[in-house]
């Protein structure tokens, strides 16, 4: 088969990640990282062959972010015209109730993401901007968009349902929505196959600096911690996860903070922030080690909920196969794995030591050998997941 590659991209509300990336042979080409657009200063780091390149300039709005990028790739490459460039995947958070796979992008289809802002204010107009832009300076390959969301729209309606006013939740769209879906998709997609069966029972713990854990049997999600918005569930880098709602009305009545202040205080300066003043886990170790309490409480709330969302998952689905965990703190931090998975025996669960301290980049078992549920790190890779879906709708 002739070489191809997709260009995948991630826009933010001030960002632009891209990757040029190989879906058969899952090689990264190049990838890059625009920040800071619309300020002063932006910056646009550019990898490839090896080495980066990074460039200080003032990029006035995402159009002429990505026009930069595309002249810095016919500059010092890779050179898009010849290297198979068959498709431009978007990742795209909200696809609502319209979207339950990779869907190629035309007006209509961007009508509808745009329609879906309310849903997602934070993300969904980078990302319509993103497509826009993107599809006016290489018209000449098809565009995808893979929503966040798609894996768990078909999630049963018990569990996506709110116990609301069902005339109120119907007419503004509250339901859970869940996010991370290509992460949690190709993650247990992968355990799957490591395990050769399509009858699991997985949870899989997508600990990043945003975080999610979701239930899948069969390779069906059935449940997952975010919700109508990433806000929910776990504890994250910066976003509270699960709380009373009643915390708003007294933020509200009695704090006197006001909507966009508790909208800025549950997203930006909640969780592992929140709790011990940093947001990176790797500092909050550093810190729980020198013996500064709120960092070792920030640790405890964290593992608490992971066991939380574990025996409520176990519970939901009636049993475990697989429990994996994936993104930045799933896959680096031994510690948190080690803590998420204390007292767990009951459940069968049973780490292995040695395993679970065994530092790689590939996907690895980290259980004992007799453990029942086996207990696996894997290495999400979501643009190659983006990618992949890219050409498999290309090809159906
Ligand atoms: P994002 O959600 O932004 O995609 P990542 O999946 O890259 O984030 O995860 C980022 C987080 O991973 C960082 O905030 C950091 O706390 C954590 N992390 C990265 N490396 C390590 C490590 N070696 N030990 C513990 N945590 C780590």
């Amino acid at each position: 088969m002739a070489h191809r590659t997709v260009l995948v991209i991630n826009s933010g509300s001030s960002s632009i990640k891209y990757q040029l990336i190989d879906p058969d042979t899952a090689e990264s080409l190049a990838n890059g990282l625009v920040e800071r657009i619309g300020e002063d200063k932006g910056t646009i780091a550019h990898t490839y062959g090896g080495e980066k390149n990074t460039f200080s300039e003032r990029i006035a709005d995402h159009g002429a972010g990505l026009r930069r990028v595309i002249e810095i790739c016919d500059e010092i490459g890779p050179d898009l015209a010849s290297s198979g460039v068959v498709a431009v995947g978007h990742r795209v958070v909200q696809g609502g109730a319209y979207f339950a796979t990779a869907t190629a992008v035309d007006d209509d289809v961007l009508e509808r993401i745009t329609e879906l802002i309310p849903l997602a204010p934070l993300h969904n107009p980078a990302n319509v901007k993103g497509i826009e832009v993107a599809r006016e300076l290489l018209p000449d390959v098809p565009h995808v968009a893979v929503f966040d969301t798609a894996f768990f729209r078909g999630l049963p309606k018990a569990a996506a349902t709110y116990a609301l006013d069902r005339e109120i939740a119907r007419k503004l769209s509250i339901r859970r929505y869940g996010f991370h879906g290509t992460s949690h998709q190709y993650v247990s997609q992968a355990v799957a196959e490591m395990l050769g069966r399509t009858d699991l029972k997985q949870i899989v713990l997508h600990l990043g600096n945003g975080a999610s854990a979701s239930a899948v049997v069969g390779g069906h999600a059935i449940d997952t911690s975010m919700g109508l918005t990433p806000l929910e569930g776990l504890v994250m880098g910066t976003r509270s996860g699960d709380l009373d709602p009643a915390v708003v009305f007294h933020l509200r009545r009695v704090g006197g903070y006001d909507l966009d202040k508790i909208d800025d205080l549950l997203n930006k300066r909640s969780g592992l922030k929140g709790l011990c003043g940093n947001n990176d886990m790797r500092e909050v170790h550093a810190m729980a080690d020198s013996g500064d309490p709120e960092a070792q409480l920030a640790l405890d709330v964290y593992a608490h909920r992971l066991r939380k969302y574990i025996g409520a998952y176990a519970a939901v689905m009636g049993g475990l196969d697989a429990l994996t965990f994936t993104a930045g703190v799933g896959e680096n931090d031994s510690q948190v794995r080690a803590s998420a998975c204390e007292g767990l025996g009951f459940l069968g669960v049973h780490l292995d030591a040695e395993r679970n301290e065994t530092r790689s980049k590939e996907a690895r078992l980290i259980s004992t050998d007799d453990s029942p549920v086996k207990v696996f790190v894997v290495p999400t890779n979501e643009e190659l997941a983006i990618a992949r879906q890219c050409v498999h709708l290309l090809e159906a």
